[in-house]
C-alpha cells in the first residue's frame, strides 16, 4: 500500500497508531520498511548475518570486534554505518558484552545523532513514540534505570559525557519507548544485566 493511503491517529489513553484510508483486502500488505534500528540478539549471535539476518554456517566476522559477523563484504559494507561506532564500543566493554536492550539502544542512539533519514520514519519517527514513563511502577523505573546507566558504560569509548548529548536524546527515556513495543524488546526489572565498571 502506498504511504499517501495510511495515516496517522490519536487514540485517548493508547496512544497513537495507523490506520488505512481506503478499504484493505484480507491479508494485504499495509506498509514495509527497513527497520529503524536492529539488532541480532546474543543467542542468535554467531548463526545469521548482523546485517541481512540470513542463517548462514560461514559467516565472517569483523576484525575489530569479533563480535558482528557476516556473510561476506558487500554485507559488511553496508553494515558499517550502524557498527562502526558500537565496533569501538564493543572492544571497549570486552570481556563483558551489553545485553540485547541495551546494544539495541546504543544503535538507536547512534542513529539519532547520524539524523540520517530512514523510510520507516516516513509514518513514525522515535521521536514521535511516547514513553509514558509516568504510567510504570518504581521498581519498573529502577530497572530502566539500570539499564540507562549500563548504557552509558557501554557507550563510553563512544560518548564520555552523556549530559552533552542533545535533550532528545535521554537514555532513560529511550528504554521508556522501547519498553512499548513489546514484539521488539521486553524488559524483566528481575534479569537486567548490569555491564561491571570498565
Ligand atoms: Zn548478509
Ligand atoms: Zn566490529
Amino acid at each position: 500500500m502506498e504511504v499517501a493511503a495510511l495515516e496517522r491517529f490519536l487514540s485517548p489513553g493508547k496512544g497513537s497508531g495507523l490506520r488505512s484510508r481506503r478499504k484493505v483486502r484480507p491479508g494485504e500488505l499495509l506498509y514495509r520498511a527497513e527497520p529503524f534500528a536492529y539488532v541480532v540478539t546474543k543467542e542468535q549471535l554467531g548463526g545469521v548475518c548482523e546485517h541481512c539476518l540470513q542463517r548462514n554456517e560461514h559467516l565472517h566476522r569483523c576484525s575489530q570486534c569479533k563480535v558482528a559477523k557476516y556473510c561476506g563484504k558487500s554485507c559488511q559494507k553496508k553494515a558499517w554505518l550502524d557498527h562502526k561506532r558500537e565496533c569501538r564500543c564493543l572492544q571497549n566493554v570486552k570481556p563483558n558484552f551489553p545485553p540485547d536492550s541495551v546494544r539495541l539502544a546504543g544503535r538507536i542512539v547512534f542513529k539519532l545523532l547520524r539524523q540520517s533519514s530512514c523510510l520507516s520514519e516516513r509514518l513514525y519517527s522515535f521521536s514521535d513514540l511516547q514513553s509514558n514513563a509516568e504510567q510504570l511502577s518504581e521498581e519498573m523505573k529502577e530497572g530502566l534505570r539500570h539499564l540507562a546507566h549500563t548504557l552509558q558504560l557501554y557507550l563510553k569509548a563512544e560518548i564520555q559525557d552523556a549530559s552533552h548529548l542533545p535533550p532528545a536524546i535521554d537514555f532513560f527515556q529511550i528504554f521508556t519507548k522501547l519498553l512499548l513495543l513489546p514484539s521488539l524488546f521486553r524488559v524483566s526489572c528481575c534479569t537486567v544485566d548490569i555491564l561491571q565498571d570498565v
